[in-house]
């Protein structure tokens, strides 16, 4: 530790998904000296490495961000949990655990843009460097030697067994490979577990690196601002919980990777956003960007569920002696329910035939929650068609409220504000009715639970979306990629803040649009073109 009192070639702000492995790469190198920072505290609680821990962590205090959105009319005026991990990993640790990349065209959006160096044939190698795969896959696509396991599930219901027959039954194809040449079909999800543990970023890029001498991390230490020199970034300065504070020198950069909310926070609340917001926060202007914390999007969710029959589902068997059972077979690493994703079967498909390529996402598991409440199953057998729009127009904002590192920001996703995310969201929730009443699916099927038979129009549809549907946390945009004529772009292609030096942004928070996916697999992907661009010098 003894660097930490100083000086050191690069900092990286936030040990979280981008940051683990950014600082792995970074300090590959014995000649550059590192330090990683990180909020939150180290990764120690078991429920983070066991993949159903995943319900007990989402709302642990210790080791998340509790956020919550400013009401909208797209969620019929509630304000939404919207939870970020907070220790090693950040959200690698305390996320659904599915790899999804999206498809080519998402990427092949970003260059059209102005993003030179991002088409899919640019950022697959990078995709592919990460990913350990095993299983099946086209090498073209799949990477073999990365440090990211990539497995199939081996755990398997009748339910899921069920609904995949029915999906195909319906019309849509089976995938064996959505990670492959096309997204497009029904079929499992692949995930990040490898013999029963998670694979956060802690585990997979930044625990081995932790034994160079030249790697320092420091955790419970929250970067409250960035400090320039003219308009060169030279330093952070550190919060402690205790409130003690000490500042940190970089020689050649320092890398954000703080996630969707708290990057553009933390450049807002050091001087770098749009002027009405600095001027709120009493920040004097380090350089004007207007893009800062703007473009946020993010999933809006719809949970279809149907009581079902003749069958016990994830809700009554994590319980009780059942639970001794699935225990069990964890501990002698046979297939288990404490060891699945909380999503089984995805469907990936359009919500209106004229379109080109699937616009929807749809989950499947055997199990169900509470309507609208996160992470509590019901007492009842159940099943549930998740859907979400997967490339949502709608856009808002993330917000900095005060320069205290412990207030929460203003963070306003607009969701279904825009009229394509909305047809869309009727139309899926539609299709998921129909694809938990097929025929292979008929013998369980109990009855439509949520939305109820009573909910039957588009406008009825809409209403119950707004007022039951959630986020599925993928919160991104709020410091997009672009070239500087593009006066909403806070980073250029080599993820450099513009108009500053020294200062980049890798994470979450530079996509410029959703991909059509879930969002670990494009950071990821992100991190790795990040720390190639800042090993390069470029
Ligand atoms: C509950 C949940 C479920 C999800 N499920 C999936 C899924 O199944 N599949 C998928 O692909 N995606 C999923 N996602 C989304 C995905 O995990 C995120 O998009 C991705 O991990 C974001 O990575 P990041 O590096 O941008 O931010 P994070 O991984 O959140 O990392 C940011 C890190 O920075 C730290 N930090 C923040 N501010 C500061 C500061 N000022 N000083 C020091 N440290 C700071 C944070 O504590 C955190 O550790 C999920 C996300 C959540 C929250």
């Amino acid at each position: 530790m003894s660097q930490a009192a100083g000086q050191f070639d690069f900092i990286i702000v936030g040990a979280g998904t981008a940051g683990c492995l950014l600082a792995d790469r970074l300090s590959e190198d014995p000649a550059n000296s590192v330090c990683l920072i990180e909020a939150g505290p180290r990764d120690n609680h078991p429920f983070i490495h066991l993949p159903a821990g995943y319900i007990k962590t989402l709302f642990n205090p210790a080791y998340t961000w509790r956020f919550e959105t400013e009401p909208s009319a797209g969620s019929a005026g509630r304000r939404i949990a919207t939870t970020q991990g907070k220790t090693l990993g950040g959200s690698s640790s305390i996320n659904g655990l599915v790899y999804n990349r999206g498809q080519a065209a998402d990427y092949d959006a970003w260059a059209q843009m102005g993003n030179r160096g991002w088409s899919y044939e640019d950022v697959l190698p990078f995709f592919r460097r990460t990913e350990k795969r095993l299983g099946d896959g086209d090498n073209r696509f799949r990477g073999r030697n990365g440090g990211l396991y990539v497995t199939d599930l081996d755990w398997h219901h009748p339910l899921c067994d069920a609904f995949v027959k029915g999906v195909m039954e319906a019309g849509i194809p089976f995938n064996p490979d959505y990670n492959g040449a096309e997204q497009a079909g029904v079929g499992y999800y692949q995930r990040v577990i490898h013999k029963g543990q998670r694979r956060s970023s802690a585990k997979s890029f930044l625990r081995a690196a932790l034994k160079r001498p030249n790697l320092t991390l420091m955790t419970n230490a929250q970067v409250s601002c960035v400090n320039f020199a003219d308009r060169k970034a030279v330093g952070v300065t550190v919060q402690r919980p205790d409130g003690s504070e000490q500042r940190l020198g970089a020689n050649r950069e320092i890398v954000v990777a703080a996630g969707a909310v708290n990057s553009p926070r933390l450049l807002q609340v050091s001087g770098i956003g749009p002027a009405p917001v600095l001027e709120a926060l009493g920040v004097k202007p380090v350089r004007v960007l207007e893009g800062v914390g703007e473009n946020l999007r993010d999933h809006w969710a719809v949970r279809v569920v149907a009581r079902v029959r003749g069958v016990r589902t994830i809700n009554r068997m994590v319980n009780g002696l059942p639970l001794v059972g699935q225990a069990m077979r964890w501990a002698l690493g046979r297939p288990n329910v404490l060891s699945v994703s909380p999503s089984l079967a995805h469907v990936f498909w359009k919500s209106d035939p004229v379109l080109a390529v699937p616009d929807l996402q749809m989950t499947f598991t055997p199990a169900s929650y509470k309507e609208g409440v996160a992470g509590l199953l019901d007492s009842f057998d159940g099943m549930t068609c998740g859907v979400w729009q997967q490339r949502p127009e709608s856009t808002g904002h993330v917000r900095a409220r005060s320069r205290d590192p412990r207030g929460n920001p203003a963070i306003q996703p607009n969701y279904l504000s825009h009229e394509i995310d909305q047809r869309a969201i009727v139309s899926g929730v539609r299709l998921a009715r129909r694809l938990l009443e097929t025929d292979p699916l008929k013998s369980y099927f109990l009855g439509r639970e949520s939305p109820g038979p009573d909910i039957v129009t588009d406008d009825e549809i809409l209403d119950f979306a707004r007022r039951k549907g959630s986020t599925v946390f993928h919160l991104i945009g709020t410091c997009r990629m672009g070239p500087a004529q593009d006066r909403r772009a806070v980073v250029d292609d080599r993820l450099r803040v513009h108009g500053v030096d020294g200062l980049r942004v890798v994470d979450s928070s530079i996509m410029p649009t959703m991909p059509s996916a879930n969002t670990m697999a494009a950071t990821y992907m992100i991190a790795e073109k990040g720390a190639d661009a800042v090993l390069r010098g470029a």
